[in-house]
């Protein structure tokens, strides 16, 4: 039966990278009969340009039909200055709260070739291989009340609410236990229970749960010590499990420990395992059209996606082994250069990832 993928390239170098990403999906899906069809949509602030509103019906219904979605990036300060209900970012949320997509596994590996790259010291990170699992569609990002009102002494107050409902945290909890099955069976919950009511009925519920997968050896520690012990002993963790806020800036603490955000993917899943893939990094406007953005991280974001929710193992090993290869050859796009490198462009980066595809598939 045929699967559909929709793909969103988005803003910045969203479209140049999701370009590459095609690229190989369609010669995979060619070369290994994946039977895949691809359509793509607009979403961000190509969407607002184009339609007014950062994520429009066609593109959610587009979205809801799929079988897997291939994000690129959105935003960009040419949308920075407007409200805060049509900004490119509410393109996102309103994928991810739409499509129930509460499963954000983000992975932070170091690729051996690339251990100087890191900022850290590469016995510090050298061999890292951490899985950080983020909620995606609840807590502050999406409690109610929130706003910024008056208050009677006429000074204007900002508030949000940080909810997490039993049913939510069982949901995150359970993809979080079966992937540290799937490791090395380490789960450590980070919250912050020293303070906030809402994570200790989170770490309540984990304590519960841990009952049922006597083969993964629980623990938990505060968001401020999990900063720090990220920076200092990386390699003590195996899976991380942990609220929206928290993981929104460990997972990106952990991105920046292997040396580029440029090279590390993400998969946002539902119950079923329909996700969106996507980088892990922004639309990066800095360099947006100059032909130098790592296509990596999409291309490996696309061998998550055949993996979770293709059930295509194969083709999803055929990528891995076709960007370590690559790596093996010196080629580097700027974000990862290193002397004695070659560095390419996002264009040549994916040529180089199509070719070695090609060879690794024909033997
Ligand atoms: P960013 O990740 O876009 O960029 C941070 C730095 O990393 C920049 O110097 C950028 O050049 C570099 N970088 C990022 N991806 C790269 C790649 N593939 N290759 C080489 N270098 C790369 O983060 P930011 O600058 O904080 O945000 C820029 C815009 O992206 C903002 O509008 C922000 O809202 C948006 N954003 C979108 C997403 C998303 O779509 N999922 C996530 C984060 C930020």
């Amino acid at each position: 039966m045929s699967k559909n993928v929709l793909l969103l390239p988005g803003d910045g170098i969203g479209p140049e990278i999701v370009a590459q990403a095609e690229r190989v999906l369609k010669l995979l899906n060619e070369k290994l009969n994946l039977g895949l069809n691809l359509d793509s949509a607009l979403v961000g602030g190509a969407a607002i340009d184009e339609t007014g509103v950062p994520l429009p019906d066609e593109t959610l219904d587009l979205a809801r039909a799929a079988d897997a979605i291939l994000l690129g990036a959105v935003g960009g300060p040419k949308w920075d200055e407007l409200e805060m209900s049509v900004r490119p970012e509410k393109g996102l949320l309103g994928l991810r709260s739409n499509l129930e997509l509460f499963g954000n596994l983000r992975p932070a590996i170091l690729y051996p070739q690339l251990a100087e790259a890191s900022t850290l010291k590469p016995e510090v990170v050298s061999g890292l291989d951490i899985l950080i699992v983020r909620e995606l569609t609840g807590g502050i990002y999406f409690g109610q009340p929130r706003g910024v009102r008056q208050l009677e002494n006429g000074e204007r107050q900002g508030y949000n609410t940080y909810v997490y409902a039993e049913s939510e945290i069982r949901r995150i909890a359970k993809v979080a236990f079966e992937a540290a099955q799937k490791r090395d069976g380490k789960l450590c919950s980070v919250d912050k229970a020293n303070v906030l009511e809402v994570t200790v009925l989170w770490r309540e519920i984990l304590d519960e749960m841990a009952k049922d997968y006597p083969d993964v050896e629980l623990s938990h520690m505060y968001v401020d010590n999990a900063a720090m012990q990220l920076v200092r002993a990386p390699k003590q963790f195996d899976v991380l499990v942990t609220g929206n806020m928290f993981g929104d800036i460990l997972s990106d603490a952990a991105a920046m420990l292997t040396g580029s955000i440029g090279m590390l993917p993400s998969a946002s899943l539902d119950a079923n395992n329909k996700g969106m893939y996507e980088p892990c990094h922004g639309s990066a406007p800095d360099i947006a059209g100059q032909g130098i953005a790592n296509p990596l991280a999409t291309i490996l974001s696309v061998a998550m996606m055949l993996r979770y929710s293709l059930g295509e193992n194969k083709a999803a090993g055929v990528i891995e082994e076709a960007v370590s290869k690559v790596l093996d050859q010196g080629l580097r796009t700027a974000d990862i250069y290193a002397d004695g490198c070659q560095k390419v462009s996002t264009i040549q980066m994916g040529d180089a990832v199509i070719a070695a595809i090609d060879s690794i598939v024909q033997h």
